[in-house]
């Protein structure tokens, strides 16, 4: 058998070895019927995820990891004449503000603080401001710091003002429940190796059939990345425009049906509790956290490093990842943050076995228990 490693990072996540060995299979050319019905399947299967209705809406599948998905949606999606507006407030969104500028889209940058929701009022009157916006953006799940955004009110604003809504889930997608009507999303996206716990290498887009056709006629930006050629592509043939990873394709469909078999309800109420976990486990050695109570995703908390001349996150880090427990360090400039998230096949055991060693970590390094933080 594999070794279990137990990743606390924001993904890749741990994997059943029933994923794992799914991926071992005869060697097949992805143009055969048997390939194109799997992907099929995996196609549906995404959607039901989100209770997206087939009818409404497609899964259009790409080779890559996540950040592929937030360029074909941004550079996809664009009328000519029109704007892009990011709803900004963590690393995720600025990433999506930093590819309109590489494409050279007209947008809207509008930078939130980083630890809060957002005031939706400024959200509203930016929308009022700009009648030229027809693509709003934002992220479910800053990832960064495990800030939740509010999308289903965001959505509800964006269809009032006549917008097309379209939110990076890949932190909350399989995870969090996430209904596309309900959620007011028009596109979401993900990739396999987070929520659904799957390995690295295929990313999914889930949008509305409608706003997919019409987008054949914006401009095209780019020719591996487009969004309309992929899923026209799909819809005639079958299968992806080029080589999909195959194998990859083999351990989401295994990871498909595991989920299904665990349940919406079930997989959130064990994250759930590993996130309980893990607070429990900070709150007990004294750490704080970056994101208020209320606000937070329920998959990442990120800790403030303590004031403590004896706390070195590589050598926690390293204790830690020798025992098999893979910690991370946080994305807020200038602030000092560790990470640790709730995805994958694991549970709460594994987190109090995960505490054990990380206090033998602050003991080794002797760092004083509970922490001190100056104010
Ligand atoms: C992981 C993640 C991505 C994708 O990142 P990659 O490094 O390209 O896999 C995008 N958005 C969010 C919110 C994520 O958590």
């Amino acid at each position: 058998m594999v070794k279990r490693n137990v990743l606390l990072n924001p993904g890749p996540a741990t994997t059943t070895d029933t994923v794992k060995m799914a991926q071992v299979v005869p060697d097949i050319c992805p143009r055969e019927k048997e390939f194109v019905s799997i992907m099929r399947e995996v196609e549906e299967g995404l959607l039901k995820i989100v209770h997206a209705d087939p009818a409404e809406f497609a899964a259009v599948l790409f080779c890559g990891s996540g950040t592929i998905n937030m360029d074909i949606c941004l550079n996809s999606l664009l009328p000519e004449g029109k704007k892009i507006l990011i709803v900004n407030n963590g690393a995720y969104s600025s990433r999506g503000a930093e590819i309109c500028e590489y494409y050279g889209l007209p947008f809207i940058n509008l930078k939130m603080p980083l630890n809060r929701q957002p005031d939706l009022s400024v959200i509203e009157k930016t929308l009022q401001e700009n009648p030229d916006i027809a693509l709003v953006y934002t992220t479910h799940h800053e990832t960064g710091t495990g800030l939740l955004n509010p999308i289903r009110e965001i959505g509800a604003l964006v269809h009032r003002y006549h917008g097309m809504f379209v939110v990076d889930t890949t932190s909350t997608y399989a995870m969090r429940p996430i209904d596309m009507e309900a959620d007011e999303l028009d596109f979401c996206m993900a990739s396999a190796q987070k929520g659904i716990m799957a390995m690295t290498g295929l990313s999914f887009i889930i949008g509305r059939k409608s706003m997919i056709e019409a987008s054949a006629a914006y401009p095209r930006r780019s020719y591996y990345c487009n969004l309309y050629m992929q899923y026209a592509y799909a819809k005639e043939h079958g299968e992806m425009h080029f080589t999909p990873p195959v194998q990859v394709i083999y351990s989401v469909r295994q990871a498909l049906q595991e989920y299904f078999a665990e349940g919406e309800e079930n997989k959130w109420a064990r994250h759930c509790r590993i996130f309980g976990a893990i607070k429990n486990g900070l709150s007990k050695l004294g750490f704080r956290t970056y994101i208020p109570e209320g606000q937070e995703s329920g998959l990442v908390a990120a800790a403030l490093y303590p004031d403590d001349s004896h706390w070195d996150f590589e050598k926690v880090h390293d204790y830690c990842y020798e025992r098999g427990f893979t910690i991370y360090p946080g994305k807020v400039e200038k602030m000092g943050m560790f990470r640790l998230c709730a995805l994958g096949a694991i549970d709460q055991e594994d987190i109090e076995a995960f505490w054990d060693v990380f206090e033998e970590a602050l003991k080794v390094c002797e760092v004083t228990t509970p922490v001190i933080y100056h104010e």
